[in-house]
């Protein structure tokens, strides 16, 4: 699709997604303090819903703001994390990776190390854990400037955001992302206006997805667990199932980390304040909700037959999950014959790009996101029937619910503009959205 121009914009309705303008200008404005509400109120133990429990709530997210905006060491502990993994991404050997042809045909290569990254963070703070008797001083900074790391993770990715807008404007005309270039200032910021922006030969948008806020989300889990152990003697059941229950999740993203590279955020979705705020702030931040409302509440203990309970269900999500994910992407890399040969139901489009119409995508068009939410139900609840009542801990699988079904309608237009006639009889064969007979 051609970049769209103002004046092609004059003629014809620019299609926006998230609400257009308002929306996203509601979304840039919002967001940031949604975090630091959601972490005062896991601090504070729970979300209420009559009005002055709801004020008092509002006055302690201020007084958090209020009280680590100025928090340098904050500032330079997440400018030292991040650079520090960019670092990591440079030196350690890395695989190389092609990611899928842009639109203009140009082929990107990625540098994939981000599981040795990790493994280098654990087993340098399995060292400092002997040296120190497990009185990590690194962890206990998380734990004690959790507000100012996100204050300061939230202002580094709106920076991050702003320049990688202002930068797309270079002389050099790099690749937009189509609905990326739609004129409004704050509409393109907000989606994303460049591609893939690039500081030399470093790659921005891939690291961001996986490496500073996914590895920093389990940073918080483990804080909080060293916290717990520190503060009251021991980490109860809850919180040690979902550290983890998370851990495994993020280890086997990083472990599958050529698998980013198909997907909307990387293909389609451009570089902006969504994917920026989203991967530094809001996953790290919020995704640890759980663990952040269980550290001071050590009381908090699950049975036998629930921690049982909610393995089987982060088992059955995660197989779910990745036979999913797995087989489209095997099927997307056969030949034409070897497609054929199959067995498998498959409709050809025009794309070249041929659709699955059968195994897993024939129970439903989003199978994989199904299995994702599952995982989320494990999480939440991980932390008890308290932490259901909280709802705070219920936070999570709500908002990936709405991002989910919100995810799978956008994706059902874009596919619905590539496959054409392909993608109409796709839906004909496979008539749910998420979950097969119900949604
Ligand atoms: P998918 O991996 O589901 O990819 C969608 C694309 O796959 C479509 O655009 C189309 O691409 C292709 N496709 C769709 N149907 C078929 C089919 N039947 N046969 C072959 N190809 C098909 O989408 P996402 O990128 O949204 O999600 C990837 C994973 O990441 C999911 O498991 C999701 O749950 C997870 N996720 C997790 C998040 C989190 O915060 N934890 C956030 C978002 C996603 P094409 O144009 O090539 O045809």
């Amino acid at each position: 699709m051609p970049p769209k121009t103002r004046t092609a914009s004059k003629i014809q309705p620019v299609h926006r997604e998230f609400g257009g303008i308002p929306g996203s200008f509601v979304l840039i404005t919002t967001l940031p303090w949604l975090v630091i509400f959601l972490m005062t109120a896991a601090s504070n133990g729970s979300i209420p819903f009559d009005g002055p429990g709801l004020k008092a709530l509002l006055e302690d997210t201020y007084s958090h703001v209020y009280t680590s905006i100025l928090d340098i060491a904050a500032y330079k502990a997440y400018v030292c994390w991040w650079t520090g993994l960019a670092m990591m991404r440079v030196i350690i050997p890395c695989r190389k990776f092609d990611g899928l042809p842009n639109r203009d045909g140009s082929v990107l290569t990625y540098n994939l190390n981000a599981l040795t990254s990790l493994i280098i963070l654990c087993i340098v703070l399995t060292l400092r854990g002997f040296a120190t008797s497990w009185q990590l001083p690194e962890l206990q900074f998380l734990y004690d400037h959790l507000f100012g790391m996100a204050i300061a993770a939230i202002f580094f990715s709106i920076a991050q955001a702003v320049w990688v807008y202002l930068y797309s404007f270079r002389s050099s005309k790099p690749l937009l992302a189509a609905g990326g270039d739609t004129g409004s200032v704050i509409y393109d910021f907000y989606i994303g206006r460049e591609l893939n922006p690039m500081i030399g030969s470093f790659e921005l948008k891939v690291f961001n997805e996986l490496r500073p806020g996914l590895i920093l989300w389990i940073m918080i889990n483990l804080a909080m667990c060293h916290h717990q152990f520190i503060a009251y003697g021991k980490v109860s059941s809850g919180l040690i199932l979902v550290t983890l229950m998370e851990g495994f999740y993020v280890l086997e993203s990083l472990y599958n980390e050529d698998k980013v590279l198909s997907t909307m955020d990387v293909v389609s979705d451009g570089f902006g304040f969504m994917l920026s705020f989203g991967d530094l702030a809001l996953v790290p931040f919020t995704y640890s909700l759980q663990a952040q409302f269980l550290t001071d509440r050590p009381e908090i203990e699950l049975s036998f037959f629930e921690i049982a309970a909610i393995a089987a269900l982060q088992a059955i999500g995660y197989i779910i999950f990745r036979k999913t994910n797995s087989q489209k992407d095997w099927f997307r890399h056969l030949t034409p014959a070897e497609r054929k040969a199959s067995g498998y139901k498959f409709i050809k489009s025009p794309t070249g790009r041929s659709l699955l119409a059968d195994g897993w995508w024939g129970y439903s068009r989003h199978i994989n996101y199904f299995g994702d939410w599952l995982m989320a139900w494990s999480w939440c609840l991980a932390a008890g029937v308290s932490g259901l009542k909280s709802r705070v801990c219920l936070f999570y699988v709500i908002y990936f619910a709405v991002l989910l079904i919100h995810r799978e309608r956008r994706d059902d237009e874009k596919c619905a503009n590539q496959h054409k006639q392909a993608w109409t009889e796709y839906k004909k064969l496979v008539p749910w959205r998420i979950i097969p007979y119900v949604y």
